[in-house]
């Protein structure tokens, strides 16, 4: 029950233990291990208990950061949310030199598809506004591997559930897929049924 003990890089565990990280939550126990497996999970818990640093982790660990080429993308409902997790992954990426941008409504689209085309390796966005990126390919999805719906019930419930699920359409079939949710809504449910293959369910 350390972060030594999953087999994360050096520089990810830099980067964990300067966030002031000492132990995984119940959650990161249980979630990174599968996830960097490249295992499909699903993380059920509150909020506050640790579920982003779970998909970050997991998807910086998997990244290489030779290719500055969008392969891992994370959806949020909300700009705040958004910018929230582009932060930790940053912060947890420090060391790692990972590219990661928020692609979120309500910035310059001129500037966002300047910073896409200029390379990232990762993308935090809402679902507006990356939808939007991609029909424009100014965000490509070919080297996308890692698919992550953070808050999956607040996004289901805000009425996303078509463009999500156009986005998939997008992506290249064998991506790999988290999701975190508070609760799981019959929304949520199909979500898992149609686009995951044999998620690991960790319940906190
Ligand atoms: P989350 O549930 O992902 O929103 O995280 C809740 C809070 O817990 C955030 O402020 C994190 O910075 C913090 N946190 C996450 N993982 C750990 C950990 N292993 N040790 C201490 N704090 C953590």
């Amino acid at each position: 029950d350390s972060f030594d003990s999953m087999g994360l890089q050096e520089n990810l565990l830099r980067g964990i233990y300067a966030c002031g990280f000492e132990k995984p939550s119940a959650i990161q126990q249980r979630g990174i291990v599968p996830f960097i497996k490249g295992l499909d999970v699903i993380q059920q818990a509150q909020s506050g208990t640790g579920k982003t640093a779970t998909f970050c982790s997991g998807i910086l660990q998997q990244l290489d950061y030779g290719l500055v080429e969008c392969q891992a993308l994370v959806l949020a409902p909300t700009r705040v949310l958004a910018q929230q997790i582009e932060k930790v992954m940053r912060a947890l990426g420090e060391f790692l030199g990972v590219k990661v941008h928020a692609c979120v409504g309500g910035t310059s689209v001129r500037e966002d598809k300047h910073i896409l085309l200029s390379g990232v390796h990762v993308v935090v966005g809402t679902v507006g506004r990356v939808f939007d990126m991609l029909k424009r390919r100014s965000l490509r999805p070919d080297y996308i591997k890692m698919f992550v719906l953070d808050d999956a019930d607040e996004l289901l419930s805000c009425g996303f559930k078509d463009q999500i699920y156009d986005i998939f359409q997008l992506l290249p079939s064998k991506v790999q897929v988290g999701l975190s949710s508070v609760t799981m809504p019959p929304k949520g449910l199909e979500i898992t049924r149609k686009f995951m293959n044999k998620p690991v369910r960790i319940l906190v």
